[in-house]
């Protein structure tokens, strides 16, 4: 998507080789024309008639997976908690997942009311690195007996592996800026 890539090169901010800061457009303040344009692009990515939901993780997902939802019909949105509200009462489905830009192990879980056997779901996050966000997800759908149809991420680093061990295991992966390395401040994009 060249806009979002432009965007990136214009305002993203390289932190070592690993990590890029996209704060002032995605991740702490909110560009929400680029949103509705992020969300456009993985309807047209991913969408197909047999997606009823959409799941991703609190908490820089949820407006991405909102903007992917007014692009595809206003589907229900599900994020995975990071931490168990007294409100959880139904029980949930947990998966521990390894935050990448903190290094620590999170339990993410959604609640069981709200994924089961008759979804067929979409990932949507911000970033895709080593997939540990997306294999946390993936293992709540399986819990759920629920199906995933794709995995849509907003940037990917392809160098990270995330993407391939997900292709690998026969997952549909939509990412819409693909950066195979971050060198000196720069970034390069596939
Ligand atoms: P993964 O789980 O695939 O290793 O990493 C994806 C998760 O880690 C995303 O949910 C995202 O929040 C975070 N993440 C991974 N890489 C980056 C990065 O370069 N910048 C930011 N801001 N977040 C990242």
């Amino acid at each position: 998507m060249q806009e979002l890539k432009d965007r990136i090169l214009k305002d993203g901010k390289a932190i070592g080789t690993d990590i890029l800061k996209v704060d002032s457009f995605l991740n702490h303040q909110i560009d929400v024309k680029l949103l509705d344009n992020i969300g456009e692009e993985f309807r047209k990515r991913l969408y197909t008639q047999d997606v009823n939901k959409i799941l991703t993780v609190e908490a820089s997902g949820i407006a991405i997976a909102c903007a992917a939802s007014r692009a595809m019909g206003y589907l229900p949105v599900v994020f995975a908690k990071k931490a168990a509200p007294k409100t959880m009462i139904s029980g949930s489905y947990t998966a521990e997942v390894v935050s990448f830009t903190k290094g620590t192990q999170t339990m993410i879980r959604v609640g069981k009311e709200f994924l089961g056997p008759q979804d067929r779901v979409l990932i949507i996050d911000d970033f895709l690195a080593s997939g540990e966000a997306a294999f946390g997800l993936l293992n709540i759908l399986k819990q759920a007996g629920a199906e995933c149809l794709g995995i849509g991420a907003v940037i990917e680093k392809e160098y990270q592996g995330g993407s391939a061990k997900l292709r690998a295991m026969g997952y549909n992966v939509a990412s819409l800026a693909v950066i195979t390395s971050i060198e000196n401040g720069k970034i390069n994009f596939k």
